[in-house]
């Protein structure tokens, strides 16, 4: 765990490097260590990301989407990044395609949406709808890492390739590795497709709902 923190902390130093601050070796301020860690709590680390400005997409956000929900779901799903409804109420998954995950949670998995958690890759809106870049993931996932920390769900939903991607480094195309568990050390993660792509593409909900079965299934066993 020790050496996941600093390998975190020594990918920010390099983001902050790439974002213009350069290296000193005298040290300015003298920093105790724990406030140089992510909060040990989900209402203090929503307020650090709600303050976070490490990456571009702070410049033109409306609103962070920290995620909401069950603060110890078992169940969690992560999609790509706020959109320009999620932008403007700060709320994740509130547009159409909000509109279809939660009919999924509802009407497939028999859930209310407050009873799961709901995250994304990115807590800012990427400007046009674009897919965040690797700098911005990176940036972003100690934030989502932590909550994950701390939610502790048995089973991750990754919403489509882009969170299937960063949440387990695998570049396997969704297609190919949707509906296939991914064990990870302390959770599940199942890759689906994203809401957005069903909207686009109607013919793939069976493939969906074929997946949430088996999210159904397995939110009944220990796991
Ligand atoms: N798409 C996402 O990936 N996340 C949201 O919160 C909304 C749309």
């Amino acid at each position: 765990m020790k050496n996941l923190k600093n390998a975190l902390l020594l990918k920010q130093l390099y983001q902050l490097k790439q974002l213009g601050f350069n290296y000193t070796s005298v040290f300015p301020y003298k920093e105790e260590e724990s406030n140089l860690l992510l909060p040990n709590t989900l209402e203090k680390l929503k307020k650090q990301a709600l303050e976070c400005h490490l990456c571009e997409l702070s410049k033109s956000r409306t609103h962070v989407v920290f995620g909401e929900g069950d603060p110890h779901a078992a169940l969690m799903f992560v999609g790509e990044a706020p959109g320009s409804s999620e932008d403007s109420m700060g709320k994740p998954f509130v547009g159409r395609s909000g509109e279809l995950l939660t009919k999924m949670i509802e009407n497939v998995l028999h859930l209310k949406r407050e009873n799961v958690y709901i995250a994304n890759i990115v807590k800012c809106r990427p400007p046009n709808n674009r897919t965040p870049t690797p700098i911005e993931a990176h940036t972003c996932q100690p934030y989502l890492l932590k909550q994950i920390e701390l939610i502790k769900p048995k089973l991750i939903v990754a919403l489509g390739a882009t969170a299937y991607h960063y949440l387990t480094g695998d570049e396997t195309p969704i297609s190919k590795i949707r509906g296939i568990l991914q064990q990870q050390e302390n959770y599940t993660i199942i890759p689906t497709y994203h809401p957005s792509y069903l909207l686009r593409n109607p013919s793939a909900k069976k493939e969906v709902f074929d997946d949430l079965l088996k999210v159904a299934v397995l939110m009944k066993s220990k796991l």
